[in-house]
Parts: structure tokens; C-alpha cells; sequence
């Protein structure tokens, strides 16, 4: 289905919490916006339940309000400062949930709606779009649940292997929490190219043959979450496989495929006869998930574990015992873009740079990241149709943090999505003294003022 003509500058499609917030911001400079939301014309996704604008599938929380030692607080502070209709209806909408932000998700959705159809630059149509528009400014919003035509366009203006149907999330770990006295950094059979690292691309945490069999043990044993059927009906690759399943194909299988050992030198267990080290029985290989080196993923470590037994059982890992998690495993439907890849800096898809994309299908996670997503890409669109220059948002703020990372700061070759953290923070260590989540905080704000003072992307016309 293709649009059917209204006056508009800016096309949008998907009117979820990125799309109903990129359509406020253009909205509230003056620009005419046509936002296409499939629900309400017969429509649905298989987790929405309404045909509301902005709903929230599953919890009702914007996680937590603190901006003062927390990254996603510190995002609903920043959103606030650009006036957010998400957090404006969040607000509206708030229940008590102690320090997190929770609404109640009916009155959220009909705040939303109700400010949007009452704004005279937005028109709200009932439609489902199949295919990205040759022509005019366009953000697509469709969500990790977009509908299949629209999905099979994509694929089409982006190549196949661009755009993923699941999410085969493995965890993610900060570099700070991993104890370096345990494991050590190597590529396997000292593989290295160009762009490696000093000494190699993986941190390897070893395991003897006790330590492996009860880390198997371990998988087979923990409390699993359980496909939605609509999951059920989607074919996910082998090199998606959890490693629970590959555990319970047998006590050897992981010792054959992400967990094994062969190639690697262990410099803590030397003999006379292996004086490089000798080849641990087991291994988990850790590799660098941003530029910065301060987050790295648990290669081949896709799970359904639960989010506690994935923490218990891998700080078991030597190396581990203390590590802190940017993000847990999981295994989920979730279209979703090689963003680093297909998108420039400003969410425009290279190969077509009219159409800009907003919320998780860029790869980011979360209510509150996607809805910021959808802010940045409504004041990008607002300025190119202005003819101002983008004067990009400071990298020390969490939205600039988040889209520097899914823009391409991220690994594209290991690319999921990610919630905002402060792993993905360029580290502050020019102000000289141990860095504190307050140290990231105080700086994003004054960072977000100065940039809000000296640009006028902050403001409606
Ligand atoms: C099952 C599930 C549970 C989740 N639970 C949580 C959670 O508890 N907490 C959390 O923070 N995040 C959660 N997320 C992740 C994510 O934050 C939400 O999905 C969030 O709503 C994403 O915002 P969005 O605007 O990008 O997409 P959405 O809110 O999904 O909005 C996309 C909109 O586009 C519409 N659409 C799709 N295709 C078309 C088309 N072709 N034409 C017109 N309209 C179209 C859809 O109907 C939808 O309204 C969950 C995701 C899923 C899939």
C-alpha cells in the first residue's frame, strides 16, 4: 500500500514511541507531518494489543528515574530538556514505582494520541505502508515488529544480511569488572590483522575440565524463558543457536564450537613442555563490542537463560566472578538494521538519504532509547529542511552516546541491539580523577545545556 496524498513535508510510518515523538518535534516547528500508523485499519503486530498510538507491549516502566547515577535516567533528564512528548505523557500517565519512572500504559497511549491529533501539523492515518517511498523526507519507525512487505523493502534498498529478524543477543561485559589476572588477550593461533589490538582481538577465559562440566551443568540446569508461539513460527539460524540447546546436544558439543580451546596460548598455565602456555580445556572468548573498548560481548554466548541464572552462572567463569553486565543474553523476534552500516551519522539510510529510520528497528532497545531516537530524528529533519547544518549532539550526553553508537561507533560485524549504558560514554579521564556515574552525569548535562544554548536545534520555530 502506498500513501494516499495529503500535504505533508515529512512522512512518517509507525506511530509507536519513536514515531509519535519524531512527529511532535517536527510538529512543534511548524513542520506538516502524515503519520501512518498500520494499527486502527485492520491491522496488528503480533505483541500490540490496541490501536493506540505509543503503546507499551510489555512493562509499563521507563526504568529508572534517577538522573543523577543511571544512564536511562539520565536520558529522561535530557528528553525533558527538549520537550519530550513521551516523557511530557509519562509524566501524565505516572504510577508509584519507587525510583523507576512506571505509567499506567492506557492513559500514556491516549495522552499521546490526544496531543498529536490535536496538533494542526500532524495528520494521523490509519494505513499500512509495504514499501519505502522513492521520493520526500520519510522516517521509518516501524518498531522490531514491522510488518513483512515493509521488511522485504528494506531488504531490498539494503541487501539481506542488513536486516535481522532476531535478536540472538549475547551478553556484554564492562571491561572495568573483568579481572585481566585470570585470562588473557589473544587471537586464536595469533590470527591478527591490521586493525587488531596489541597481542589480539579476544580476552580468553580459561577452564579446566571440572570448571567446563559444571559450567555445562549449569546450563542445562538454569531456568529458561520460553518462546512466544509467534516466535516459534520464526526460523532462526544455527549461528543463532543458544548455547543451552548446543549444551544439550551433548557434554562435548560447546567444547567444539564457541567454547573451544584449540589456537590459544594460556600464559598462566606454562610447563617445560609448553613453555607459550598450553591450550585450555575450555574457553570463553570475550571480543570488543565499541571503539572505546570499554564493553565486550561473550562471543557464540546467545541465550535464553533468565537474566539471574545468567548472572549466576557466568560470573562462575573465571575472570568473571565480578563482572558487570552492559547487557544480559537473549534470544527474541526483533527486525532491527545493521545501523554502523546502512545509516550515516545522521539515521539516513546511505543508499537512499531521504528516508531517515528512528526507534529499535535502528538497533537501539528500550521505550525510552527508541523514543529518543525518534526526538534526535525529528530535530535532524527539521534542520535539513530548514537548510541548517546538524551541529551533532555532544557524545558525553546519553542520546549522543546512544547514536554514536548505533551510527557506527558500534562493531557492525557483531552488531545488537543495546540499551543505553555508560559503557558506550567516551571516558572522562581528562578531568583527572576516578570516574563516577555522577562524574558522566554532571558533564552530560552541562554538555546538553551548552549545545541547547549555542544551536537552535532545541527550539520550535
Ligand atoms: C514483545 C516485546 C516486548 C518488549 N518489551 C519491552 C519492555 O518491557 N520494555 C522496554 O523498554 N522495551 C520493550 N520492548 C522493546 C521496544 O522498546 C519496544 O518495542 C518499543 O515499543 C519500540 O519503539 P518503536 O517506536 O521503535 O516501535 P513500536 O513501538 O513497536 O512502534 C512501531 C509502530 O509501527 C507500526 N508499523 C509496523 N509496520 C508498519 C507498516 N508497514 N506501516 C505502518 N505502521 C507500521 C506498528 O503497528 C507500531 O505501532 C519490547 C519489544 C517487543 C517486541
Amino acid at each position: 500500500m502506498t500513501a494516499k496524498a495529503t500535504f505533508h513535508d515529512v512522512h512518517i510510518i509507525g506511530g509507536g514511541l519513536a514515531g509519535s515523538e519524531a512527529a511532535w518535534q517536527l510538529a512543534q516547528r511548524g513542520v506538516k507531518v502524515r503519520l501512518s500508523e498500520m494499527r486502527g485499519s485492520g491491522e496488528m503486530t503480533p505483541a500490540h494489543q490496541t490501536d493506540g498510538l505509543a503503546e507499551m507491549v510489555c512493562s509499563n516502566s521507563f526504568r529508572s528515574d534517577d538522573d543523577t547515577k543511571n544512564a536511562v535516567g539520565l536520558l529522561h533528564h535530557e528528553m525533558r530538556a527538549l520537550d519530550s512528548l513521551i516523557m511530557r505523557a509519562g509524566e501524565v500517565a505516572r504510577v508509584p514505582a519507587g525510583s523507576a519512572m512506571a505509567v499506567d500504559r492506557d492513559v500514556f497511549s491516549a495522552e499521546v494520541e490526544q496531543a498529536l491529533q490535536a496538533h494542526r501539523n500532524v495528520t494521523i492515518v490509519r494505513e499500512r505502508i509495504d514499501a519505502l517511498p522513492d521520493a520526500g523526507l520519510t522516517i521509518v519507525a516501524t518498531g522490531p515488529l514491522t510488518s513483512e512487505a515493509l521488511a522485504g523493502s528494506i531488504v531490498r534498498a539494503t541487501g539481506a544480511e542488513r536486516l535481522a529478524f532476531f535478536d540472538a543477543i549475547a551478553p556484554i561485559i564492562h571491561h572495568d569488572s573483568i579481572d585481566m589476572s585470570k585470562c588473557w588477550i589473544q587471537s586464536r593461533w595469533n590470527k591478527t590483522t591490521e586493525a587488531s589490538n596489541e597481542g589480539g582481538d579476544y580476552i580468553n577465559c580459561p577452564m579446566n575440565e571440572a570448571q567446563y562440566r559444571s559450567f555445562v551443568q549449569g546450563l542445562l540446569d538454569g531456568e529458561k524463558t520460553e518462546f512466544k508461539q509467534w516466535e516459534k513460527d520464526t526460523p532462526y539460524f544455527d549461528g543463532c543457536m543458544p548455547i543451552e540447546v548446543m549444551a544439550e546436544r551433548g557434554w562435548e558439543t560447546l567444547r567444539y564450537g564457541p567454547m573451544k580451546g584449540v589456537g590459544l596460548d594460556n600464559p598462566l598455565d606454562v610447563t617445560p613442555e609448553f613453555p607459550q602456555g598450553r591450550w585450555p580445556y575450555a574457553v570463553v572468548q570475550l571480543r570488543q563490542d565499541n571503539k572505546l573498548g570499554t564493553l565486550w560481548n561473550m562471543v557464540g554466548f546467545q541465550t535464553k537463560l533468565k537474566y539471574a541464572a545468567q548472572i549466576e552462572l557466568f560470573r562462575t567463569i573465571p575472570g568473571l566472578e565480578n563482572a558487570e553486565f552492559a547487557r544480559l543474553g537473549g534470544l527474541h523476534r526483533n527486525t532491527f538494521l545493521n545501523s554502523p552500516e546502512v545509516l550515516d551519522r545522521q539515521l539516513r539510510l546511505r543508499a537512499a538519504p531521504h528516508i531517515r529510520f528512528a526507534g529499535q528497528v535502528t538497533g537501539c532497545e528500550g521505550y525510552v532509547e527508541s523514543a529518543a531516537i525518534g526526538l534526535v530524528a525529528g530535530m535532524m529533519t527539521a534542520a535539513e529542511l530548514a537548510g541548517r547544518d546538524w551541529q551533532p549532539l555532544p557524545a558525553t550526553t546519553a542520546m549522543g552516546a546512544l547514536l554514536s553508537h548505533i551510527t557506527g561507533d558500534a562493531e557492525a560485524a557483531t552488531f545488537q541491539t543495546m540499551n543505553v549504558n555508560f559503557g558506550l560514554f567516551p571516558p572522562l579521564h581528562e578531568i583527572g580523577k576516578k570516574v563516577r556515574k555522577e562524574d558522566y552525569t554532571d558533564r552530560a548535562k552541562s554538555d546538553l545545556q551548552q549545545w541547547i544554548s549555542e544551536t537552535r536545534e532545541a527550539v520550535p520555530a
